[in-house]
């Protein structure tokens, strides 16, 4: 008779990196600049081009998206009211997003039907983030309360904020407020929310790229701890180097890189994936093809 064993499933199987579309952002907007932003808009000839990211989180609970992508409808002509926006769009971001770049089809494309979708976190507000939740009208969406708080402040669409393409009917929007935490690993972060209740993801405050921008820290014993950062950076070593994007509050950019540096010194295995890093959907297969 051998003693029982009893196999706990790890929290997270898998870790999936989709793309709904790519853009192109010009250099400056990447790397940081000290010219003025419509100088580097109008006059900017360096793009580099870049995946709209979305990652597919297999959590034994179910499945949880860390962002939604971009909406091809985004290429209609009505789909930015203001003018202003429809003007400055192409000059910030060339797009080349085909009509089957939808998070469903994407998610199809990975054997993940759209209807089996648990949970959405957002980590900010901006277009190319939320622009699928309308394929996953069953799952709750997770947002900061700080970024929800755009949606009340005059022309949110001043800053990529586009309120109609947020607030559709029968989403199920959660505003989420961070509590205090004991966990000394986070104690640099002023909160955190357990997602799943189990601590294998944990959603940080990491403001600067908009006010209310958030990361999420997965941790289970199947995988390195993996933080994704949303638009925090747009590749890791910008972050290592304290190089800060043009668009942003760089004072918030610079506090949250320092939190994750932190972070990354207490957990030297940590993978941080940017949601626009050309090089995300080969750096999560080699982790997990590592662990495996
Ligand atoms: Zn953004």
């Amino acid at each position: 008779m051998g003693a029982e064993h009893t196999v706990v499933e790890p929290a997270v199987r898998t870790v999936h990196f989709i793309s709904t579309g790519f853009g192109e952002q010009h250099h400056e907007h990447r790397y940081g600049t000290s010219k003025p932003l419509l100088w580097w808009v109008l006059t900017g000839r360096s793009w580099v081009t870049v995946p709209i990211g979305v990652y597919v989180i297999h959590h034994r609970d179910g499945i949880v998206l860390f962002d939604t992508g971009m909406d091809p409808a985004i290429a209609e002509p009505g789909y930015i009211s203001s003018p202003i926006g429809r003007f400055l769009l192409p000059r910030i971001f060339r797009l080349h997003i085909g009509p089957d770049d939808t998070l469903g089809r994407r998610l199809e494309a990975i054997d993940v039907p759209a209807d089996r979708v648990e949970k959405a976190i957002i980590s900010h507000l901006h277009f190319d983030h939320v622009g699928g939740i309308a394929d996953i009208p069953q799952a709750e969406l997770l947002v900061s309360r700080d970024e929800w708080q755009q949606l009340s402040e005059p022309h949110p669409e001043r800053e990529w904020v586009l309120r109609e393409h947020i607030e559709v009917p029968g989403a199920k929007w959660r505003q989420i407020d961070f509590a205090t935490t004991k966990d000394p690993l986070l104690s640099d972060f002023s909160g955190c929310h357990d997602v799943m209740g189990d601590e294998s993801l944990v959603l940080l405050p990491t403001p600067g790229h908009t006010p209310g921008s958030m990361s999420l820290l997965l941790r289970s014993a199947s995988l390195p701890p993996i933080l994704f950062v949303g638009d925090l950076t747009y590749e890791l070593d910008l972050l290592l180097k304290d190089q800060v994007p043009a668009i942003g509050d760089k004072e918030q950019l610079r506090a949250s890189f320092a939190k994750v540096r932190a972070l990354k010194q207490r957990l030297p295995d940590l993978i941080v994936l940017p949601s626009h890093d050309p090089e995300a959907a080969s750096i999560l297969t080699e982790c997990l093809a590592a662990r495996a």
